[in-house]
């Protein structure tokens, strides 16, 4: 994938307020593209699994709780140097600038309206949680 993909997801907060399309929008506008994209929710165990670096964490238990609220969108995206240019566009996690999705969409630090990968690496991990890897690798 040579750092052109990454792993982004609309959290059930924002999917519960109608916020789905004007988040894809912001991808899409800023150069994003959609390269696979599923509509659907995780169990208890998936959202344990997915945030596992985090667990032991004190907002660990809250968090899989909210994750699992409600539907979320999983999507792989592409765009040159995606990685870093997604975590820009959708803000830091304490305090996002204005500008950005987070603080175009999110209402507290927990119910922050989107994911985004770290690395290169986890975005790999990530995209292939949700889709085979047929689905977005060529
Ligand atoms: P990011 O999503 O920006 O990569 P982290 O990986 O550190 O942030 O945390 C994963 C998710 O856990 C955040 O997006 C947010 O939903 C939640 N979270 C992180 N830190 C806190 C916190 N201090 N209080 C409440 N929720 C938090
Ligand atoms: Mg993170």
């Amino acid at each position: 994938m040579a750092g052109n993909l990454t792993f982004s997801m609309i959290k059930p907060d924002a999917t519960a307020k109608g916020y789905t399309g004007k988040i894809l929008d912001r991808f899409i506008g800023a150069g994003f593209g959609i390269r696979a994209m599923k509509w659907t929710r995780m169990n208890r165990d998936e959202a344990e699994r997915f945030y596992g670096v985090h667990k032991g964490k004190p907002f660990f238990d809250d968090l899989v709780a909210f994750m699992t609220s409600g539907n979320i969108v999983a999507i792989v995206l592409q765009k040159d140097n995606a990685v870093a240019d997604y975590r820009q566009l959708i803000g830091a996690t304490f305090d996002p600038a204005q500008g950005t999705v987070r603080h175009q969409f999110a209402e507290s630090t927990q119910c922050n309206a989107v994911h985004g990968s770290d690395s290169d690496e986890n975005a790999l991990i990530e995209c292939s949680f949700f889709f085979a890897q047929k689905d977005f690798l060529s």
